[in-house]
């Protein structure tokens, strides 16, 4: 069937306009202490500037804390030497420099470190560090939701109902606390080498389900005042929110990773039942329009081997003619398991056939090796004891 353009455009602003209203019924908390003290994280800097102006204050105030909160990392205002000591004492009764509490901090055999950070309402979510192997860099995956809706088959995140989503705060909150771990502060500027060099949103839960605290926390994040983070270094992972693509790819302009993981719809809407609602050919649509994809900024298209399920030679044959023309490469991952999952990893030989398809045909098919398996840090494996505070059904 033929749909005219205009159709489609009134189709997905419909469409978006109910996942926005579904975002609002797991909206976090506000960003406030029981005394009534705000969080400055996750304020933009205009909102910085009103809150200044609020309490009597210039606004220019708005361009000194940034830099201390966001450059330099102190959360003390009382570290704050560009600013006089009346002001910093009457900061420190309205406001506050938060960071998600840290519960566990787990390291792996291969150094992946796994966070638990809890948040002010006991809600918790897991971070996880994955260091290059090879040169000092490294990229912090980060959580958008607490429990994810989708239940993609091969996640064991997905067996975890939505609680609610994270806040902006908490979600620049995990970076910042994993930076404080590192003791990356001040930030480094230009292309200075950093440790924490990347972001993944690739944690818990679907960021296009929450889209607007993501796009607060990643634009705070990419500021070059601040932790001054490229949008080459941070990379969005979707499972496919066709009609929330279009508007990361113009406001953010981050990279865009896809679970893929199946090359038909019959077995798409079995292994990433989101699938049912933006079939394949939608899905793909959006990635050849998604904008700044070029050669030098590919698509990543991720692909979880599963033995006997996706991992044929033929399947690797379609993978190739459906993603044909677009700037991409495709991730292998091999399945990580986790208590429970009914599936099984692929074999090394299967997943180097597979490889050799995607690559004869001029798309680089790294394999990912499995970082942080004996901590359970795993691609598809974190976790958490939340609870549901909106008891329905996500
Ligand atoms: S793969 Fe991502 S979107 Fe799917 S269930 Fe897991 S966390 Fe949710």
């Amino acid at each position: 069937m033929n749909v005219p353009a205009m159709r489609v455009a009134d189709f997905d602003a419909a469409e978006r306009a109910r996942i926005l209203a579904k975002v609002a019924r797991f909206a976090p908390p506000p960003a406030e202490l029981p005394d009534g003290r705000r969080d400055l994280i996750g304020l933009s800097r205009d909102e910085l500037a009103a809150a200044m102006v609020a309490i009597g204050e210039a606004p220019f105030r708005a361009k000194q804390l940034w830099h201390w909160i966001y450059h330099q990392g102190v959360t003390d205002f009382a570290r704050m030497p560009s600013i006089a000591r009346p002001l910093q004492e009457k900061l420190a009764a309205r406001f506050v420099v938060g960071r998600p509490a840290t519960v566990v901090a787990q390291t792996s055999e291969d150094r992946t470190r796994k966070f638990l950070f809890r948040f002010r309402d006991g809600q918790e979510a897991e971070t996880v560090y994955i260091p290059d192997r090879v040169e000092d860099r490294g990229a912090v995956c980060i959580s958008s939701q607490v429990g994810c809706t989708l239940a993609c088959r091969f996640c064991h995140t997905g067996t975890q109902p939505l609680a609610r989503n994270l806040g902006a705060a908490e979600i620049v909150g995990q970076f910042m606390a994993a930076r404080d771990a590192f003791g990356e502060w001040p930030s480094p500027r230009g292309e200075a080498p950093r440790l924490l060099s990347n972001i993944v949103l690739m944690g818990m839960g679907e960021p296009l389900y929450n889209f607007e605290n993501v796009a607060r926390a990643m634009t705070i994040a990419m500021d070059n005042e601040g932790i001054a983070l490229s949008r080459r270094r941070i990379t969005l992972s979707t499972s496919g929110v066709v009609p929330m693509m279009d508007r990361a790819g113009a406001e953010l302009g981050v990279n865009l990773a896809v679970s893929l993981h199946a090359v038909t719809d019959a077995l798409r809407d079995e292994l990433v039942p989101l699938n049912r609602k933006y079939p394949l050919a939608e899905l793909i649509a959006a990635c050849r329009r998604y904008p700044g994809a070029s050669n030098a900024r590919r698509i990543t298209f991720e692909y979880v081997m599963l033995k006997g399920v996706n991992d044929s030679v033929a399947e690797a044959r379609a993978l190739v003619r459906l993603i044909a023309g677009i700037p991409a490469k495709v991730n292998l991952i091999p399945f990580n398991p986790w208590p429970g999952s009914r599936f099984e990893t692929s074999s090394p030989a299967a997943v180097a056939r597979f490889a050799e398809v995607v690559n004869a045909a001029g798309f680089s098919a790294p394999v990912r090796a499995p970082r942080g398996r004996d901590i359970l840090a795993a691609c598809g494996q974190l976790r958490t004891a939340s609870r549901r505070a909106h008891g329905e059904a996500a």
